[in-house]
């Protein structure tokens, strides 16, 4: 019954797979993306810090280069004393000596405290300030735009600085000093994604020296936001640390710096330190965190198409053996019997729960066709038994109304003598026993069905026993004029078992071969077996009587069964006989089967009994004759002592009968 709250197993299969797939895809790409940024934010600040290093270190070595230049320009310039200074002159052979970069070159008069010749106007660029370094190099810091400067603003030439030294005239007279203005570097528009960073020098006294924001060059930190975390910086520096920070001098722009500290390049004394920073921004220092983001959204759009068409693949793929099975079993009750179920599948369980499936239906079908025989079976017993019943009934009174009128013919004195009384009784008196008989047959099967049949076993001579129920029995073969073999064992037998039930099982299954047979014989014969240790005898019942249809034998031992029941209808019968002597053979420790080739062609019956020592058996008594026990005639010994009937041995010696045996009936409760 389908339940609106369950789900199918395909789209269990589809939402489970995207459900678990999404979500840690998802969560996967964030860690991995925090990682990238935390990675590439590490390696931007290394850089950053190395990039300060090298701005620091290219300060130092241009002021280096241009103190060196000015130098060996200021020794080998030789100003004429007594000639008229040619202004353009001079300039032209100082800018061949100097090199281009340089932004302003101009020669003072030291003496006249005039400019003589000047490459950027009249303005003086720098003074030469007494007592000159050791190289004799005065060297100064000078900011792009001082108040009052004039000219045209360059934002991007930083860090200026303006060196003098003195000339001397053909006199050997120092009277000229020589001033270079030069920038020491330039801010640059870095690509996207660099990670050199722009300059910032910071004076130790807190002077801002280069600034990409050209308003702040020459301002001090104290007047800015932030001054804290810079002088935090240039204390680190000081200390010694090449290190990164993260910091923002304009408000919500993150920005990362990597600073150092080199010596004040002006000064040339250690005590005195610049601090450079490479500075850029966060967004640019994650510039290529753009790229792998980039990728991962196309990985996981991808990624999810891909799990989207695996589980709409495998969804299918999965569901349908199940699927199928479930039409299967679903549909199972109107399918014929030929339909296989579903097999070949892809996947090796699903196989094996078909084969499963099949073998289980396979049985149920088995054990439907076996419970619906046995059904039928029972029904037919049922039925048999209730007509069983009906006749019997009627067998039953048949007997009684014929001893009951023999008897009264006699009480009443009807009878004309007394031989025809005699008779009477005597019919009376066979009509009882057989209503015994039948009588006896229901108790025993109704033992059987209670479970209380019980048999009482000593050791005998089955050989005996044998001989016994063929004298009984050999009338009514004679009768209908069959022939009787007897292969016995020539000696004794001996088995442990109860005398008078295994006779009455003797008795039936005799009787049973005489009954359906007409003509041929019937061989009553005895195999001794010894097998696995075990000693047993097997006493053999062939007849070539009506056979019995092998699809039929199987349930001839249930009570009230008869093969065919038009066909055994024609013989007397009730169906107990065999159902009985089984129970009886099975309680003395043997077995009975019966088989037939097929109709007519005759069957076989076997009892099976265990055999013991010979000499448990006991010493045999003396057979006693009629004569012995005091009759005159074997009619009087059987009237006196009321058995059912005897039966004539004949010995091959004598043409009369030589000796009888009285059969007494076996159940018979005799006075
Ligand atoms: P019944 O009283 O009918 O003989 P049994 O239990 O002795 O009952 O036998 C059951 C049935 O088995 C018989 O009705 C008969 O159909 C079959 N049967 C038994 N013995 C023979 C035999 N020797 N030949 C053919 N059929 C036999």
């Amino acid at each position: 019954m389908t339940n609106h709250r369950q789900s199918s197993f395909r789209r269990i299969l589809v939402t489970k797979i995207l459900l678990l797939f999404v979500p840690v895809l998802l969560i996967g790409e964030i860690v991995a993306l925090n990682k990238a940024r935390s990675s590439i934010l590490g390696t931007a600040r290394q850089n950053l810090t190395q990039s300060a290093i090298t701005k620091g270190e290219r300060i130092g070595d241009a002021i280096a280069i241009l103190r060196t230049t000015l130098l060996s320009v200021s020794k080998t310039t030789v100003i004429p004393s007594d000639s008229p200074i040619q202004e353009q002159e001079i300039l032209t052979q100082l800018r061949q000596q100097l090199p281009a970069s340089i932004e302003c070159i101009q020669l003072t008069n030291l003496l006249k405290q005039k400019i003589i010749a000047s490459s950027c106007g009249d303005q003086a660029i720098g003074e030469l300030t007494l007592p000159l370094s050791s190289d004799g190099i005065d060297v100064k810091a000078i900011f792009p735009l001082k108040a009052g400067t004039t000219g045209k603003r360059n934002t991007q030439n930083q860090l200026q600085v303006v060196l003098s030294a003195p000339v001397s005239d053909s006199r050997k007279n120092l009277v000229y000093s020589l001033s270079i203005q030069s920038a020491l570097y330039q801010q640059i528009k870095n690509p996207p994604g660099s990670l050199t960073g722009a300059m910032v020098v910071i004076a130790e006294d807190g002077t801002i020296l280069a600034h990409p924001f050209t308003d702040w060059v020459g301002t001090n930190i104290n007047q800015h936001p932030n001054s804290s975390k810079l002088k935090s910086i240039i204390k680190n520096a000081i200390a010694g640390q090449n290190n990164s920070i993260n910091l923002s001098f304009t408000q919500g722009h993150e920005l990362i710096a990597g600073y150092t500290a080199i010596a004040n390049p002006l000064t040339q004394q250690q005590q005195q330190k610049w601090i450079v920073l490479a500075v850029t921004s966060v967004e640019n220092a994650l510039f290529g965190l753009e790229e792998i983001k980039l990728i991962l959204i196309v990985l996981t759009v991808g990624l999810i198409g891909a799990s989207l068409l695996a589980s709409l693949y495998l969804a299918p793929y999965l569901a349908r053996p199940v699927e199928e099975l479930r039409d299967y079993a679903l549909n199972i009750h109107s399918h014929h019997a030929a339909q296989p179920v579903p097999h070949n599948f892809q996947i090796r369980e699903f196989n094996q729960l078909a084969q499963a499936l099949d073998q289980m239906v396979e049985r149920l079908k088995a054990g439907a066709e076996e419970l619906e025989i046995a059904w039928k079976e029972a029904k037919s017993a049922n039925q048999i038994k209730s007509q069983f019943l009906a006749t019997t009934s009627h067998e039953l009174r048949n007997p009684l109304h014929t001893i009951i009128n023999c008897i009264r013919l006699v009480e009443d004195g009807l009878c004309d003598s007394r031989e025809e009384e005699m008779e009477f009784l005597k019919r009376a008196d066979e009509t009882t026993i057989h209503l015994l008989s039948i009588i006896n047959d229901l108790l025993d099967i109704s033992k059987i069905e209670a479970g209380k049949l019980s048999v009482v076993t000593t050791p005998l001579d089955l050989r005996q026993i044998l001989l016994e129920v063929i004298n009984l029995q050999s009338v009514n073969v004679q009768q209908k004029g069959l022939q009787l073999k007897c292969e016995l064992e020539p000696q004794a037998i001996p088995i442990k078992a109860d005398a008078a039930k295994l006779k009455q099982v003797l008795i039936n299954v005799i009787g049973n071969a005489t009954k359906f047979t007409d003509t041929g014989s019937i061989t009553i014969a005895t195999e001794i077996q010894h097998s696995n240790g075990k000693s047993q005898v097997v006493v053999i019942v062939k007849d070539t009587g009506i056979g019995i249809d092998p699809t039929q034998q199987h349930k001839l031992f249930r009570p009230f069964v008869m093969v065919n029941g038009t066909t055994s209808r024609q013989f007397e019968g009730t169906g107990l006989g065999l159902a009985i002597s089984r129970n009886l053979i099975e309680l003395m420790g043997g077995s009975i089967t019966i088989e037939s080739a097929g109709l007519h062609q005759g069957t076989t019956l076997k009892i099976t009994l265990p055999l013991i020592d010979i000499s448990l058996l006991p010493v045999p008594k003396k057979e006693e004759n009629v004569g012995d026990l005091g009759f005159s005639s074997v009619n009087d010994a059987a009237k006196t002592i009321n058995c059912v009937g005897w039966v004539e041995e004949r010995n091959p010696t004598f043409s009369r009968v030589c000796w009888v045996t009285l059969k007494f009936h076996p159940t018979y409760d005799y006075p």
